[in-house]
C-alpha cells in the first residue's frame, strides 16, 4: 500500500490515519451512519475484490479520496468475502453517541477499533463452515535457537521441540503441543489452521500464505503469568505441565485473540497440552493423496468425511471431522468409541429418538463463543435454551423408559450422559426469559418475554398505553377539528403528528391550539401539546425500556457465561452425534466393527472404498476386495493396468486404517487391524512446480520420507515408485525400494507397479506375495473386473487403454505394431540385462540348502547365543553347497 501523509488532512480524514496506522496492515471499515467506508488503496482493493462501485469523497493532498462502502446491515456477507480473499478488516466504529445540539465545533465523532476481523479470529455464523473448526495456531522456535533476537531467528536443526498452542476462538477450544520441528507438516496436516502465528524462521510450507503478518514472542517466565492471570490461577500448571515453548505459543495466541477483540477476550477452555503419542502419524502428502477431509480440488464432496458423516449437528460434524483427522492408536480408546456406537446400532429406537433430539440442538459452543465477546444475538441465547432441553432428552432417552439403563451404559455413553444433566436451573430461566418469537437483533426489542422483570413491563406498559392514548385521541381529534379521514401518524423526524387532507389545512391552520409542522402536496401534519407531551413519554418510556432490555440480557449472558459446565455439555452431545452418526453407518451390514488389536496383524475381507463405491454410475457395482498383509505375507506387490483400480484399492486399505483407529465402522464384510503407528500414502503423483520440484523429485523427496520414517508398525500403500524416470533407473530404484520396505524397514505394504519384472523378487523376499489386478481380453478389447487376485500381471496393457482414452485410432495402431517390434528385440538382446539376470544378481534358486536355511531364520528372535550357534551351521552348509556345485 502506497504510503499517503496525512498533512492537510480534514479532521475526519485525520482520524482515518490515526486508526489505519493502528492495523496497517489490514483494510480499515470506518464507519460513517449506515455505513462503513473505505478510503484510498483499502478502497481500491475492497471494490475489485467485492465487485462494488468506487466512487471519490472530497480531496486529499490535490487528488480525489477513492472510497467505497457496504452497508452496515449487510456487513457480514461482506467480510466473508473479503477473508474468503485473505484479506484481514479492522473495524472502527463511532464510540460517542451522537446528541442532539453537539455543535460541529467539536470535531467528528469519537471513534475506535473495535475488532480486527482475521482468518483465525472468527466468531460470526456466517463468517464461518458450521461443520468445520476455525483455528488460529501460534509456533514458537526452541529456545536457545533464537537467544538475543527472540523475534526473528531460525531454530538450529535439531535444536529442541516446537511449541504448538492452537485455539478455536467460536469454541473456546484451546490446546497446545510440544513436538520435534519433523513433525510440523504432520500437524499442519491435521489441525488445517486458518491463520498461524510464527517467527519468521519457522517455515510453513504449504500453508505459508495463512501466515498472520505479526508476531511478537513474550519471554517463557512473562508468557506463563501472562496465562496464568488470563485464567485467574496462581500459575498455569494447574492445568498440567507446558514446556516453555508451548507456554510462550500459547501466551502469543491468547494475545493476538485479546488484540483481534479490541482487548477483550472471549471464554476459552483452559490449555490442554496434548501428547502426540495417541495419534496416528499422517503425514501431509498421505493427507493430501486419500482426501479425509477435503478432496485434492478443495470441495467436500468426494471426501471421506463426505462418505461417512450422518451427524445432525454442526457441532456434531466438527467434531467427526476431528476424530477423522487425527485417529489413535490406543486399542482402549479406539474400542471405547466403538462400544459406543455399537450399543446404540443395538437399540435402534432409542438411537433414532436420540437422532431426532440432536437435530434439535443448536450450536452450544458457538453461541457461548460469541456472548462471550459481547457479540451474542438473541438467536444465540435462544440456541442455549434449546441445547440444553436436547441436552435433557438426550439423557432421558439413554437412560431408558424407567431410567434404570443409565448403569449399564458403555462408558464413553456414560461419561456423556455426565454432563448432561448441568444447568437445569439456566435451562428453566430462559424458557421464562426468552419471548417466544424472536427478533434478529437485540436493538430490535421485544426479546425479553413478558413478566419476567417488572422494571421492563412498566417502561412497556407506560410506552403502550401512550401508544393507545394516542389511538384514542384519533376520533376525538376527528371529531373535535371536523375532520373525518384525519389521522395519527408517526414520523420519523416529527414524531407523532395529525394528518389531515391539504383540502382541511386552510381552516386549520389558525387554530390556536394546532402547530402545522409540514405541508405535503396531498396533505398537512399538525402537532398539538397533548401528542408532544405524549410522544416525549413515549420516547423516554420505549428508550428505558431499551435500555432494561439491553440490561436483562446481559444479566442474562453473565448467568450464561457463569454456567462452568456447558462447553463440556456441548461436547458431550457432539460425541453423541458421531456415535449416531457411526451406528446409522454401521447399521445395515455393509460397515463393519473392526477387531483393532495391538499385534501386526491385518486382513480385510471384502473391503470398498466409499468415496468411489458412492461416485459409480447408478446401476455399477463396486467390487468389494480382500487385502491381507501380515505377518508371513507383510509386502504385497500389486501388479496390472492402468484404470483396473490399482490406486482405488490401495486408498481403500489406508482409509480402512483411518476409519478403524478413529473408532469409526470400516467399509468392509470383516476387518482385524494391529495397530498402525503411521500411515504413508503416494497415489498419484503430482510435481510441484511451485517449489520448483519436478514429478520425479517429488516422487523421490516422498519415498525418502518413507523409508527414513516407516518403522515395523507402520502402514506403506504406494503406487508407481520410479515412473518418473528412464525405465532401467525407474526399475533399479522400484527394486531397491521395494527391498528396503521388505528387509529393513519391515512394515505392512502394498507396492503396485507397472514393472512386473519385480515379481521375480518373491523368490529372494521371503515376506513378499504377488497380487494382480484382474483382466479380461474379449474380442481384443479389454475388460476391467476390479478384481485383486493371487499371481502378477504378465503384460501391460497400456496401449489398450490408449484406445479407451480416445486416442485416435492410427497412433494406437502404430503403438501396436511398435510393442510388438520392442517385445520382439527385448527377447533377442544376446546378454540378458543385469537387473533381469537371475543368475547373476539373485542368488541360486530356492533348492540350495543354505539359502532355505537363511530364510528360515527370523533375526528379531535370536538370542546371541543362537546367532553364533547359527553362524556355524550357516558356514557348515556353505561348506557342504560348494561341495555339491563342484561335484555338479
Ligand atoms: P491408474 O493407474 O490409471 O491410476 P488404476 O488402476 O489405479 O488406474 P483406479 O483409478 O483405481 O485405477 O480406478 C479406475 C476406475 O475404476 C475408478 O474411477 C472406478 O470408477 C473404477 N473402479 C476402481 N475400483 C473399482 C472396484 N473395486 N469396483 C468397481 N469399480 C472400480
Amino acid at each position: 500500500m502506497t504510503r499517503i501523509s496525512p498533512d492537510g488532512a480534514t479532521p475526519a480524514m485525520a482520524q482515518w490515519f490515526t486508526l489505519k496506522a493502528e492495523n496497517p496492515e489490514a483494510l480499515l471499515f470506518f464507519r460513517m451512519g449506515d455505513f462503513y467506508e473505505l478510503f484510498f488503496d483499502d478502497a481500491t482493493a475492497a471494490a475489485a475484490a467485492l465487485d462494488i462501485a468506487l466512487t471519490a469523497r472530497g480531496n486529499h493532498g490535490g487528488e480525489p479520496i477513492a472510497m467505497c462502502g457496504v452497508p452496515v446491515a449487510a456487513a457480514p456477507a461482506y467480510l466473508s468475502r473479503l477473508i474468503r480473499r485473505g484479506f484481514r478488516v479492522a473495524v472502527a466504529e463511532q464510540t460517542e453517541v451522537p446528541r442532539k445540539g453537539r455543535p460541529a465545533s467539536k470535531g467528528p465523532l469519537a471513534r475506535g477499533i473495535v475488532r480486527v476481523v482475521t482468518p483465525g479470529t472468527l466468531t460470526e455464523d456466517e463468517l464461518l463452515e458450521p461443520g468445520r473448526s476455525n483455528l488460529l495456531l501460534a509456533l514458537v522456535c526452541p529456545a536457545g535457537a533464537d537467544k538475543g533476537k527472540r523475534r526473528k531467528d531460525a531454530p538450529a536443526e535439531g535444536a529442541g521441540p516446537l511449541g504448538a498452542a492452537w485455539i478455536d476462538v467460536s469454541t473456546g477450544l484451546f490446546e497446545t503441543a510440544s513436538l520435534p520441528a519433523t513433525a510440523l507438516p504432520a500437524l499442519l496436516g491435521r489441525l488445517d489452521p486458518a491463520e498461524i502465528l510464527a517467527s519468521a524462521a519457522v517455515e510453513l510450507g504449504d500453508y505459508e500464505a495463512r501466515r498472520a503478518p505479526e508476531a511478537t514472542l513474550p519471554a517463557p517466565g512473562s508468557a506463563r503469568q501472562r496465562l496464568a492471570a488470563a485464567f485467574d490461577v496462581a500459575s498455569i500448571e494447574a492445568f498440567g505441565t507446558f514446556s516453555d515453548e508451548e507456554s510462550v505459543a500459547a501466551a502469543m495466541a491468547v494475545d493476538y485473540v485479546r488484540r483481534s477483540q479490541a482487548g477483550k477476550l472471549p471464554r476459552l477452555a483452559h490449555p490442554i497440552a496434548q501428547s502426540q503419542n495417541g495419534v496416528l502419524g499422517i503425514d501431509p502428502a498421505t493427507r493430501a493423496s486419500l482426501d479425509i477431509l477435503r478432496a485434492r480440488d478443495g470441495g467436500v464432496e468426494h471426501t471421506l468425511f463426505t462418505a461417512i458423516n450422518r451427524t445432525v449437528s454442526a457441532a456434531g460434524a466438527r467434531m467427526l471431522a476431528e476424530w477423522l483427522a487425527s485417529p489413535l492408536t490406543e486399542v482402549a480408546a479406539i474400542a471405547a468409541r466403538q462400544e459406543g456406537w455399537w450399543w446404540l446400532k443395538d437399540h435402534a429406537a432409542r438411537c433414532a429418538a436420540l437422532r431426532d433430539a440432536l437435530k434439535k440442538a443448536p450450536d452450544i459452543a458457538r453461541a457461548l463463543g460469541r456472548l462471550s465477546l459481547g457479540r451474542g444475538l438473541p438467536r444465540d441465547m435462544a440456541g442455549i435454551r434449546d441445547g440444553l432441553h436436547a441436552a435433557r432428552e438426550a439423557a432421558r432417552i439413554l437412560a431408558g423408559p424407567d431410567g434404570g439403563d443409565a448403569a449399564q451404559l458403555p462408558t464413553v455413553l456414560a461419561h456423556a450422559m455426565g454432563w448432561l444433566g448441568a444447568a437445569r436451573a439456566l435451562e428453566a430461566e430462559l424458557h421464562t426469559a426468552l419471548a417466544e418469537e424472536l427478533p434478529a437483533r437485540l436493538d430490535d426489542g421485544g426479546v425479553i418475554a413478558a413478566g419476567y422483570d417488572g422494571e421492563l413491563d412498566e417502561h412497556r406498559a407506560l410506552r403502550d398505553n401512550s401508544r393507545r392514548l394516542i389511538a384514542a385521541l384519533q376520533a376525538e381529534y376527528a371529531t373535535r377539528f371536523g375532520v373525518s379521514n384525519l389521522k395519527i401518524r408517526h414520523h420519523a423526524q416529527l414524531g407523532y403528528v395529525m394528518e389531515v387532507p391539504v383540502g382541511a389545512s386552510a381552516r386549520l391552520k389558525d387554530n390556536p391550539d394546532l402547530i402545522l409542522r409540514q405541508g405535503t402536496a396531498s396533505t398537512a401534519r399538525f402537532a398539538t401539546e397533548e401528542l408532544a407531551s405524549l410522544n416525549v413519554r413515549i420516547t423516554e418510556a420505549a428508550e428505558k425500556a431499551a435500555q432494561r432490555e439491553k440490561q436483562v440480557f446481559a444479566e442474562l449472558t453473565a448467568k450464561v457465561l457463569a454456567e462452568r459446565e456447558l462447553p463440556e455439555l456441548a461436547q458431550a452431545l457432539a460425541v453423541l452425534d458421531v456415535l449416531q452418526s457411526c451406528a446409522a453407518l454401521a447399521t445395515g451390514g455393509t460397515w463393519c466393527r473392526p477387531d483393532v488389536r495391538e499385534d501386526t496383524a491385518f486382513d480385510l475381507q471384502g473391503c470398498r472404498h466409499p468415496v468411489v463405491e458412492a461416485a459409480l454410475p447408478r446401476g455399477a457395482r463396486f467390487t468389494p476386495n480382500g487385502c491381507v498383509l501380515a505377518p508371513e505375507r507383510r509386502v504385497m506387490l500389486l501388479t496390472g493396468p492402468n484404470m483396473a483400480g490399482k490406486s482405488t484399492f490401495l486408498r481403500q486399505t489406508a482409509l480402512a486404517v483411518i476409519l478403524a483407529q478413529g473408532g469409526f465402522p470400516v467399509a468392509a464384510d470383516s476387518a482385524r487391524i494391529g495397530v498402525v503407528d503411521q500411515l504413508f500414502s503416494r497415489v498419484g503423483a503430482s510435481d510441484d512446480l511451485a517449489r520448483g520440484r519436478s514429478t520425479f523429485m517429488v516422487e523421490m523427496t516422498e519415498t525418502a520420507a518413507i523409508l527414513n520414517q516407516a518403522g515395523p508398525r507402520s502402514l506403506v500403500v504406494v503406487d508407481e515408485i520410479g515412473r518418473g524416470t528412464a525405465t532401467l533407473d525407474g526399475l533399479a530404484i522400484a527394486w531397491s525400494v521395494l527391498e528396503a520396505l521388505h528387509s529393513t524397514v519391515r512394515c505392512r505394504a502394498i507396492f503396485a507397479t507397472h514393472f512386473h519384472e519385480l515379481s521375480r523378487l518373491v523368490d529372494t523376499l521371503p515376506r513378499l506375495c504377488l497380487h494382480t489386478m484382474a483382466v479380461r481380453e474379449w474380442r481384443g478389447q479389454i475388460v476391467f473386473l476390479h478384481e485383486v487376485l493371487a499371481g502378477s500381471a504378465k503384460k501391460s496393457w497400456g496401449v489398450h487403454v490408449a484406445r479407451l482414452a480416445g486416442v485416435p485410432v492410427s497412433v494406437v495402431e502404430r503403438a501396436g505394431r511398435l510393442l510388438r517390434e520392442l517385445e520382439r528385440a527385448e527377447n533377442t538382446i544376446p546378454e540378458p540385462l543385469p537387473l533381469f539376470d537371475t543368475q547373476k544378481t539373485l542368488p541360486p534358486p530356492c533348492e540350495n540348502t543354505l539359502k532355505k536355511r537363511l530364510m528360515e531364520i527370523d533375526p528379531d528372535s535370536l538370542t546371541p547365543r543362537a546367532a553364533l550357534d547359527m553362524l556355524y551351521d550357516l558356514r557348515r552348509l556353505a561348506g557342504q553347497d560348494t561341495d555339491t556345485s563342484a561335484a555338479g
